[in-house]
């Protein structure tokens, strides 16, 4: 199979997508999500980011290359998608703000935008360099089960409206938690996980034994 032109986002007015995450396991959500943003935004490109070990999470994450190979393939029929490994290869943890940074000076022409759960931005204002985030990209939200809708966290950012946008996009109750859980209890089913993430993502975990209690 040849792979499919870079996408071209060095144009006055490129419009480049960022998402980030964990990705331990990636899963249908975040499939959606992708989809929905590239749709909904007009996005050129968008980036999904795989975190080295995120100053917020305490738990450590499975192996980078596991996390890695599932990104890639959770996404690789998403035209538009470009999968980044570059927070990975950064010792330390990693922070938004240095990846924004570093995509904008690679594309001085284009306008970010940066994709998160209403989750991650419900803790918005504890991300290092939060207002230098603002400043550079526009923020687009997903609304979550069990997280308060975006709509009613924008009240925190009086002045700053025209920086954020909610994401249209069903409640999807998935998460990674849900899906490691399901896998240690040794209950599920390849069949439940195959509902829970993306095909070829249901078929690696299995290949390589993922989130097995030991
Ligand atoms: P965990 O359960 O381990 O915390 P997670 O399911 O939240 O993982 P992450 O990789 O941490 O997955 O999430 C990456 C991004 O995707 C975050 O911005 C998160 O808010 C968002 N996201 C994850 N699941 C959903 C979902 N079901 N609906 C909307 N956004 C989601």
């Amino acid at each position: 199979m040849t792979a499919a032109a870079p996408p071209d986002v060095k144009r006055v007015g490129a419009r480049i997508g960022v998402f980030g995450g964990a990705f331990d396991p990636p899963h249908n959500a975040h499939l959606a999500l992708a989809k929905a943003a590239l749709e909904q935004f007009k996005l050129d490109a968008l980036y999904i980011i795989p975190t080295g070990q995120a100053w917020h999470k305490s738990r450590a994450l499975i192996e980078p290359q596991h996390r890695l190979a599932m990104t890639r393939l959770a996404f690789e029929n998403v035209p538009g998608v470009v999968v980044d490994d570059r927070e990975l290869q950064r010792a330390g943890p990693t922070f938004t703000i240095d990846t924004l940074q570093a995509l904008q000076a690679e594309n001085p022409q284009a306008q970010l935008y940066l994709f998160i759960g209403a989750d991650q931005f419900a803790a918005f204002k504890q991300w290092h360099r939060w207002p230098e985030i603002l400043q550079l990209a526009i923020i687009c939200i997903a609304d979550r089960a069990q997280s308060m809708p975006a709509q009613a966290q924008f009240e925190a950012y009086p002045g700053d409206s025209e920086r954020f946008f909610t994401l249209q996009l069903p409640l999807m109750p998935v998460s990674a938690t849900q899906i490691r859980q399901l896998l240690a209890s040794g209950v599920a089913t390849a069949g439940a996980i195959a509902t829970l993430v993306p095909e070829p993502v249901a078929l690696y975990i299995s290949q390589h034994q993922l989130y097995r209690s030991r």
